[in-house]
């Protein structure tokens, strides 16, 4: 049952689905561990001879009805929630990357990406190639190397919103025999599934969008099922016995759902990066709306980005569901039903009137989040990318009039009439 389901449906109907007499919501089940009535039982459960929850750092029943509901959405075969966004991306990795490997990412992703890729990841012996967003297929062809273990983007990044040829980059990581893991957070499985272009994992920061209350903290990796790792000898960690699971070979016992079971079994056993199950079901209430939400934050973006553009007060815009846009070609192809409510303009007169307009607005609220129901802005420069100095801004994309505006569900005309007011006090 659900695989013909509309993804609407798939939303609201997918994950939790109770049997006679169970209740109606996903059951919160706040609880460290897990009552067995004979210890053969737990130790076929600790061999992964069956499935079922030992202790909640691992699995738990709230968790796995919403990472089936996700999984669902995406159309994978297995997810597993995380505590945060950068634990998936984390772990994404290293589930497959090692010391002494090398892996290749487009350099227009989210800033706390970046910072794990070029120092954390540095730091553990992964070695990183960053590429143009926008790099040829001849480009990305020779950022590979013998040891490279992966390709990374995001769909839409944050907070530059370029758009990644998902395809292209696909086409590149298979040539090599790697897969391509694609940042999902900010188009959400509504406006666009990588799977369905060739992408072998998605992560997302369920902070933004999916959970799209601002309410819990939370990440999920998902799994397409489709990559072959057993094709090469790249991935020993997966085609060779595991030691700490008696000589079991993912490949083997868990065929297309090799990968999610490893970053389970394996990481987030070690690592302990496991959501509350409150937080999962914070989560799940958040999706079981996504599909309504994201349709109102796109066809607001989109009133307020056309406002934007019009007015004589705005230097620049940048939404990629405007026709003057870099990358309104590939949104079209990628993201036709939207990008995101993330919309990005400078205002006349620099960083010191963007601060000042940010001040001046009454509904949008500052803050450090974005893809939150409630219309929220903030101004890099003087906040997330505060200790750079102009130059060092424009490398990174980022100028210092940019106001990174997240257009909330409210009434689209409340919105602009904000804006329209805060510009006029300048
Ligand atoms: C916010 C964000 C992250 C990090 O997620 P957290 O949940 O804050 O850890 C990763 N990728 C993208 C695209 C983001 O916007």
């Amino acid at each position: 049952m659900g695989n013909d389901w509309n993804i609407e449906t798939k939303c609201v109907q997918e994950g939790w689905k109770p049997k006679n007499g169970e209740p109606r919501v996903l059951p919160i089940a706040q609880s460290t561990t897990f009552k067995y009535d004979n210890s053969q039982t737990l130790g076929d459960l600790f061999d992964l001879k069956i499935d079922g929850d030992i202790y909640t750092r691992i699995s738990n029943p709230t968790s796995s009805a919403v990472e089936a509901k996700i999984a669902a959405l995406e159309g994978g075969v297995g997810a597993l929630l995380t505590s945060a966004g950068q634990a998936a991306s984390f772990m994404s990795v290293i589930n497959i990357a090692h010391s002494g490997d090398h892996i290749i990412s487009s350099v227009s992703i989210y800033g706390g990406t970046f910072n794990l890729f070029d120092k954390t990841l540095r730091e553990m012996g992964i070695d990183i190639t960053f590429v143009d967003v926008d790099a040829s297929a001849k480009q990305l062809d020779a950022a590979f190397r013998p040891n490279t273990k992966l390709v990374f983007g995001e769909t839409l990044s944050n907070p530059g919103l370029c758009v990644l040829d998902i395809e292209k980059f696909a086409h590149a990581a298979h040539k090599h025999g790697v897969p391509l893991i694609v940042d999902n957070s900010f188009p959400t499985p509504i406006n666009c599934r990588p799977f369905e272009f060739g992408a072998d994992i998605v992560v997302h920061s369920t902070s933004k969008y999916l959970d799209g209350h601002a309410t819990a903290l939370g990440g999920v990796i998902v799994d397409s099922g489709n990559f072959d790792w057993a094709a090469s000898d790249k991935y020993p960690g997966l085609t060779a016995p595991d030691e700490t699971y008696h000589g079991l070979i993912y490949t083997e016992n868990f065929g297309r759902a090799a990968y999610i079971t490893k970053c389970r079994t394996h990481l987030i056993r070690d690592l302990g990066t496991t959501p509350s199950p409150m937080n999962a079901f914070y989560l799940n209430q958040g999706i079981d709306t996504l599909h309504l939400r994201m349709e109102r934050h796109c066809s607001n973006a989109q009133k307020v980005a056309e406002y934007l553009e019009r007015d004589e007060r705005i230097t620049w815009v940048n939404y990629p569901g405007l026709e003057s846009n870099k990358y309104y070609e590939l949104a079209q192809k990628y993201l036709p039903k939207g990008s995101s409510g993330v919309i990005s303009f400078g205002v006349k007169g620099g960083r010191e009137a963007a601060c000042r307009f940010m001040d001046n607005l009454k509904l949008a609220a500052i803050v450090t989040h974005v893809a939150d129901l409630r219309t929220s802005v903030l101004h890099p420069a003087s906040t997330t990318h505060r200790q750079m100095s102009d130059e060092q801004l424009k490398a990174a994309g980022v100028s210092p009039d940019m106001i990174r505006f997240s257009v909330g569900i409210e009434n689209a005309d409340d919105i602009i009439q904000d804006i329209s007011q805060a510009l006029s006090a300048l």
